[in-house]
């Protein structure tokens, strides 16, 4: 996350900035997602990387031919070889899967300068000897109190995930759904019990991203959707390592109109499983729907895009500009074409089928 505000990791958060800034202006996609499996233990109701058009209708994930040992270390390095990345997340399926794998890519990311995290389900303990790698971040996601979590993500359970994680410091990551704000006080019970552990950094929150034309319990209300955001700046002052400021909560209830208007989506790239096919438009694949997105990495984006840098000049002038150098220079240099160009077609796309349909 680019969280600038928060003493004591402004150094890291400045600098990330720069360096994102730099990659983008040589062309370069920042961010790189790869599912690096297509094997996870857990089922959880509607998780959407194993949903029928994850990646695109044609295939899903379970399909996909997977790798494992050299291939997968290989194919990894390989492709943060072809797209010079600044950060890496490493998901799955369940990524911990492939601890061993693991064990070779990321002391290889963290001598090449590249800041890498791995999104877990928490289910398999984190190798103690990860803690010590430079620029190095543990995500478990923990969806909420064990009265709906340990239901959901069984068997990676409230139990399971603290066994796994002692003596570690990781992030939790907490997606937000309906169910848990039937009560006032839920939000401040989860932030109380992970905020006060030892072995938390920081918590991040999403809420509840539906696709388009889903009608799921999961779904946040517009009226939810504005309490969560009252509530966690408030939340903040009490709980510092929750990371959901008044910016962030404000870019929550403002997500993008699509992903060609998702910053994150357009500085990003998503492989799955077989190194090859890739999950668009952005990591939820499928058919998002944008308008209800509460992805906290698109929120953190939308947040600095508006972030004022001086005078009437925002961060997104800044950045729409450096896009602008950024897809010259890789034409001119010939380098893998940058995720916002990528964008930039595919809506074209999109905008020629909606014209086709209207004129039959
Ligand atoms: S842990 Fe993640 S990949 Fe596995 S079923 Fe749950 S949501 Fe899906
Ligand atoms: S991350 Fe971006 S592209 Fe994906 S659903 Fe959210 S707003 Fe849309």
């Amino acid at each position: 996350m680019f969280v600038f505000q928060y003493p004591g990791v402004i150094r890291l958060r400045i600098k990330h900035i720069l360096d994102s800034w730099s990659k983008i202006l040589r062309g370069h996609t920042p961010m790189l997602s790869i599912e690096i499996t297509r094997e996870c233990p857990l089922h959880c109701p509607g998780c959407y990387a194993y949903g029928d058009d994850h990646l695109g209708g044609d295939v899903t994930l379970r399909q996909l031919s997977d790798k494992r040992g050299d291939d997968l270390v290989r194919g990894v390095l390989g492709l943060v070889d072809q797209h010079k990345p600044l950060h890496v997340t490493l998901v799955g399926g369940e990524p911990m899967i492939r601890h061993r794998e693991l064990s070779r890519i990321l002391p290889e990311l963290s001598a090449r300068g590249i800041y890498s995290m791995v999104v877990t389900s928490g289910i398999i303990p984190i190798p103690a000897e990860w803690m010590s790698l430079y620029r190095f971040t543990a995500a478990i996601s923990i969806d909420g109190l064990p009265e709906h979590h340990n239901v959901r993500r069984y068997p990676a359970t409230y139990d399971r995930i603290l066994e796994n994680i002692a003596g570690r410091l990781v992030n939790v990551h907490w997606t937000i759904t309906a169910p848990m704000l039937e009560r006032p006080t839920y939000l401040e019970e989860y932030v109380r019990f992970w905020a006060t552990r030892d072995e938390v950094r920081h918590i991040w929150v999403s809420l509840y991203s539906p696709q388009r034309g889903e009608q799921s319990a999961e779904m946040l209300s517009p009226e939810q959707r504005e309490f969560v955001a009252r509530e966690l700046p408030r939340l903040r002052q009490e709980y510092p390592k929750l990371l959901a400021g008044s910016g962030f909560s404000a870019a929550l209830l403002h997500p993008p109109a699509s992903p060609k208007e998702c910053t994150f989506s357009r500085l990003s790239k998503n492989y799955s499983a077989d190194l090859v096919t890739r999950v668009e438009p952005c990591v939820f694949g499928g058919d998002p729907d944008c308008s209800q997105c509460g992805c906290s990495a698109s929120a953190a984006a939308q947040w600095i895009c508006e972030a004022k840098v001086a005078g009437p000049l925002k961060g997104k002038h800044i950045l729409h500009g450096s896009m602008r150098i950024g897809s010259a220079v890789a034409h001119l240099q010939h380098v893998a074409r940058p995720a916002w160009r990528e964008r930039e077609r595919s809506g074209q796309k999109q905008e020629g089928k909606l014209v086709q349909i209207s004129m039959d």
